[in-house]
């Protein structure tokens, strides 16, 4: 059996959170005491009672993360997948002794350092004997003592903090080495692959460092390191590099020093490995101001090579080898630059540099515009409602879709300006068909950045008066993978929002989590059932089958259910035998100008107010 974090007073960190706690994995020091307690603590032993008892002597001296397993076949494993700080270790267990266990960790190079503590209830001398001479870095019998288990297994942290502390950190800067990049590079690959995301290294080389160590010595040389290492830390701990998560990963990004003039970022949890050049560009900026040394100015401009996993290399080896071969090609390119080593990134991400300064100007310029998409009534086959869809027109009268500039816009954090836009825009219209008697709704899309910007009711509630409209006709339509990033916050944002008076629609249904349990916990008024499901409603019976039910069941939660990308009469069919309440897609209208809706209202005659 095993027993992650019994521990009541933390939630379960994941695997990465515990690794991260104090091991080397973590990046950071946890060379004093106090934070000894967070420590990750694994027990291995057949009886849990002992292990109980010994997490609670432990739990009193403070300590908080626990691993408890009582199958000694799968301990091994576990050692090497949770990387604890520590391991008390049970001697005599059934299938695989302590002994033989304490030998494989003994000869795994990944954990041979790892602290063992014996617990052994045999009081032989010859027995502690062995087990010291088999690599036990201590022991204990048992019935086990409180305090001195809790002297021994501080003094045992303390002391493998600081070996620690020696082995991978770098003395100078207090950053992490090559060593615990390795470690930790070779962890966050792994993790790519469960997670399906991408990581970047950047190979930061300062070019002139020779030449100023030449000229002025080394004392001068540290201190510009020195100060260097702490400009380039500041660009990676910038917050708003990291996502809208608030879940405090701030170590997705994290910087080591590899050599004298060598640094490198691994950048981790990234949607695609282009991400990474906000950093690098971030990094350029900073280093190229001058550095104060004792007896002069010296400027020490920053060459950066960018090299991606998965895309690039499948090893450690030949993804390191790549970001410094990178790093070479910007060098040549003259001093003050970053090159990503596939030429492809290098093109991605230079349009994305230029459309990003574009979309700047789109706000200011007026090239933004919304389109208007009806919802319709599915029993009446009237209008209902309208979804506001942006369109971005460029001065040469290119139309350019939101798919390729919201992502970009959440990226760089021009969604905050834009989102705002699209608000007061589509509420102006709302007020103006209101003050024509046309009481129909319009849905307005937030992107999750703003969603978790944390003033987004305010500002809600600030256009919902400026505009004067009735608020009940503005629906706010979340895409349903942001429900589920930050449950409570969501819940309570939810609950403001629809405080001010206005309606919450879960869009693209379906593609998230879909465990259906969970809509009754979030406050909503409608539910959009996601494309994909209609496109193959014709087709597929277990399509029809999820599509009733979802619509079964949002019904007993009192929700009105939309279908989206409706483009047959066939689809229509179904969705009406079913008893879906409202459709949008190619077969009413595409997306248009409200010059083209208000005839369409006009035609159906007025939608009074309900
Ligand atoms: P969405 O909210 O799911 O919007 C529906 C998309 O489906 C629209 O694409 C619409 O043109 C398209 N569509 C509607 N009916 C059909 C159909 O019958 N068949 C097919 N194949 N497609 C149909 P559009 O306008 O390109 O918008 C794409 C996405 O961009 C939207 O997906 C939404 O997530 C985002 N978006 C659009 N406007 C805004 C905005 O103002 N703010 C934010 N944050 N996101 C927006
Ligand atoms: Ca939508
Ligand atoms: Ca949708």
């Amino acid at each position: 059996m095993f027993i992650e974090q019994r521990n009541q007073h933390f939630p379960p960190p994941s695997a990465q959170t515990a690794r991260e706690s104090s091991n080397p994995g973590a990046g950071k020091r946890d060379d004093n005491l106090a934070s000894l307690a967070n420590a990750t603590i694994m027990m291995v032993d057949d009886e849990p009672i002992t292990m109980e008892v010994v997490q609670t002597f432990l739990e009193d001296a403070g300590y908080e993360r626990f691993q408890l397993i009582e199958d000694s076949r799968i301990a091994f494993d576990k050692i090497l997948e949770e990387r604890p700080d520590i391991l008390l270790l049970d001697l005599m267990m059934p299938h695989v002794s302590g002994f033989e266990i304490l030998e494989k960790i003994r000869t795994h190079p990944h954990i041979k350092h790892l602290p063992v503590i014996m617990l052994t209830s045999s009081s032989e001398a010859e027995t502690k004997l062995q087990a010291l001479d088999k690599g036990a870095t201590d022991f204990l019998a048992k019935p086990v003592d409180p305090s001195e288990l809790a002297l021994r297994v501080r003094n045992t942290l303390a002391a493998k903090a600081y070996q620690d502390q020696l082995a991978y950190y770098d003395p100078l800067t207090n950053l992490p080495n090559r060593r615990l990049f390795l470690d930790r590079l070779e962890w966050s690959m792994q993790q790519a692959d469960r997670q399906n995301s991408h990581l970047a290294v950047l190979h930061v080389a300062l070019n002139q460092f020779k030449r100023v160590y030449d000229n002025f010595g080394p004392r001068v040389s540290d201190q510009v390191i020195k100060q260097a290492a702490i400009r380039i830390q500041n660009c990676v701990r910038s917050s708003d590099l990291v996502g809208h998560d608030s879940t405090g990963e701030s170590d997705r990004y994290m910087l080591y020093r590899l050599g004298a003039n060598e640094f490198s970022v691994l950048c981790t949890q990234l949607q695609q490995t282009e991400s990474s050049a906000k950093v690098a560009a971030r990094i350029l900026e900073a280093m190229q101001s001058s550095f104060d040394a004792e007896v002069t100015e010296v400027l020490m401009p920053a060459s950066i090579g960018i090299a991606g996993y998965p895309g690039d290399a499948h090893d450690i080896e030949s993804l390191t080898q790549k970001a410094v071969i990178a790093c070479a090609q910007a060098e040549e390119k003259g001093g003050s630059g970053f090159e990503f080593y596939s030429s492809q990134m290098n093109i991605n991400s230079l349009q994305r540099i230029h459309m990003e300064a574009n979309l700047r100007h789109a706000v200011e310029n007026n090239e933004l515009l919304l389109y208007y998409q009806p919802k319709v009534n599915i029993k009446s086959g009237l209008i209902v409602g309208v979804e506001a869809l942006i369109r971005w027109r460029k001065p040469d009268g290119e139309m350019v879709f939101p798919d390729q500039f919201i992502p970009l816009a959440e990226e760089s954090g021009l969604i905050i300006p834009l989102g705002e836009w699209v608000l007061k825009t589509a509420c102006a219209q709302l007020a103006l068909w209101q003050a024509q008697g046309n009481w129909i709704s319009v849905a307005v899309n937030l992107s999750a950045k703003q969603f978790y910007a944390g003033n987004l009711v305010e500002s809600v509630s600030r256009v919902i008066n400026e505009s004067s409209i009735d608020p009940s006709y503005l629906t706010l339509e979340l895409t349903e993978s942001l429900f589920m990033d930050d449950t409570t916050l969501a819940v309570g944002t939810l609950g403001g929002l629809m405080g001010l008076g206005s309606k919450i629609s879960m869009d693209d249904f379906g593609t998230g989590y879909s465990s259906l349990g969970y809509l009754k916990s979030f406050p909503l008024n409608e539910l959009k059932i996601d494309r994909s499901f209609l496109t193959g409603l014709n087709a597929s019976r277990q399509d029809q089958a999820l599509v009733s039910a979802i619509v079964y069941l949002a019904h007993e939660f009192d929700l009105k259910v939309v279908a989206e990308g409706v483009e047959d009469a066939a689809q229509l069919k179904f969705l009406t035998g079913i008893g879906c309440d409202q459709y949008q897609g190619y077969l009413f209208s595409k997306p248009v100008p409200v010059a083209e809706i208000d005839p369409m209202l006009a035609s159906q005659g007025i939608q009074r107010r309900v």
